[in-house]
């Protein structure tokens, strides 16, 4: 298979010390897939001129193009362009437009183009310069016949996203057409309710007969796996052949799979409300807003979510949520019967076609051993009545609060998709 293969280089020291998280490298990936570019490999090298010389002279052999991110900028440590010019055997010369374009960002923003900051326009002799629109230190292509090309781009996130998508994928994408390159193109599905080993052994004769061009992985995640279906070949094939695989795949796991276009769980929370004509309220009392917060994140989430109830202390429960005191003192507020009140309560309160309420020890206190640490309870209210269920999570309270909201939206999905 002749795929396009790309390397990335992070530089900086902030990366290697786990400062920064490297989300530019899972961006580049992610952004790369799309245009059925592969991501072949990928090092961190510290902001040492060395060290970026041997990496990206070491890539250059077997990628044909390596992808640098940050180190641009104009202070001691940012030392990418000289370890280029040196590669290379280039000399620094100005590049006018974008001295230009340096004098009128200082300006616009009543300050002096400074030495310092003019030094972003000084650029290698044989490289092509592409345009920051929302910073200073501008991206830096080198087309090159002695081995892969290189694109060197700023650490900084948004900086690094807008030269990407105003010249580097665009430009990648011309590459791989011009070159003649194979492409690849994925599908994901997200199945619910089959555990992941049960789903590989329900799989493994389809997994076995699929094209050699088509590679499956399992990625089991918040309460779901997804099943990444990812096939190489002719741009004009890939497409069709993928479309008949996944087609294989759900009618082989029919109900189990919620989303064919790897939607996030709330994304299916949103579809499926949206085209019921579902209205949804949330009663939360351990994850403490994280389910609303959540649910809102999707644009356009009015359509159906109205809002909630931060039920969080018992007399919050009892005055607004419809908990009878003799209710918290005999069942606990972590129970099968608060939160089947809290769901039904708020249902009604809100004037809702679904409900959600959640009630949960998340830790690392207030555990018991008849409650440890972990336990969840979570009720889902609709037409046909109130449906609560017990959850035993972990230990650490984070992961306990996300998979409270998972498996509450996994809860609610259900409901929708079974009337
Ligand atoms: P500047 O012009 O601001 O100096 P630069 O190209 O020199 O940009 P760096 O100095 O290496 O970039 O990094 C600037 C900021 O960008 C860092 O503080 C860091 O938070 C962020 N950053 C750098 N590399 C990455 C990365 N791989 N992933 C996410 N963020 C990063
Ligand atoms: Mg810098």
């Amino acid at each position: 298979m002749n795929l396009y293969r790309i390397a990335l280089v992070s530089i900086g020291n902030e990366v290697l010390s786990g400062d920064t998280l490297n989300t530019n490298a899972a961006w580049i990936g992610r952004r790369c897939a799309a245009i059925g570019a592969l991501v072949a490999e990928q090092r961190t090298v510290p902001d040492e001129r060395a060290a970026i010389i041997e990496a990206v002279s070491a890539l250059r052999t077997r990628a044909d193009l390596v992808v640098t991110t940050g180190g641009l900028g104009p202070t001691h440590d940012d030392v990418t362009v000289a370890a280029l010019c040196e590669l290379f055997g280039d000399k620094l010369v100005v590049h006018e437009p974008t001295l230009e374009y340096l004098e009128r960002y200082a300006a616009l923003r009543g300050r002096e183009a400074t030495e310092r900051v003019r030094s972003q326009a000084l650029v290698p002799s044989s490289a092509i310069v592409l345009p920051n629109t929302v910073g200073t230190a501008p991206g830096l292509l080198f087309r090159r016949s002695d081995g892969g090309d290189v694109l060197v781009l700023p650490g900084v996130p948004a900086e690094m996203r807008a030269i990407m998508e105003e010249h580097g994928l665009g430009w990648i994408a011309r590459r791989i057409e011009e070159g003649g390159y194979d492409v690849f193109a994925e599908r994901v599905l997200v199945t619910s309710g089959i555990p992941e080993s049960d789903l590989a052994d329900r799989l493994e004769s389809l997994r076995t007969t699929l094209p050699p061009s088509v590679e499956l992985a399992f990625l089991p995640a918040g309460g779901v796996v997804r099943l990444r279906l990812r096939a190489s070949g002719r741009p004009d094939e890939v497409k069709e052949t993928l479309e008949k695989v996944s087609e294989a795949f759900v009618s082989k796991l029919g109900e189990a799979v919620i989303s064919t276009s790897n939607e996030r769980l709330v994304e299916v929370l949103h579809r499926l409300c949206v085209t019921n004509g579902k209205t949804l309220a949330v009663a939360e009392s351990c994850t403490g807003g994280m389910l609303g917060a959540e649910i809102t994140s999707v644009p356009g989430s009015s359509a159906y979510f109205v809002g909630g109830l931060i039920c969080y202390a018992d007399a919050v429960k009892v005055h607004f949520g419809g908990v009878r005191p003799e209710t918290l003192a005999i069942y606990g507020a972590v129970s099968q019967q608060t939160v089947e009140v809290l769901a039904s309560y708020v249902r009604t309160a809100y004037s809702t076609d679904l409900s959600i309420a959640i009630s949960g020890i998340a830790g690392p206190g207030g555990g018991t051993a008849e409650k440890p640490v972990g336990t969840v309870w979570i009720a889902v209210a609709d037409a046909d009545g109130v449906h609560a269920r017990h959850y035993q999570f972990g230990t650490d309270r984070q992961t306990n609060r996300r998979r409270a909201c998972d498996a509450a939206i996994l809860m609610a999905i259900e409901r929708l998709r079974s009337t």
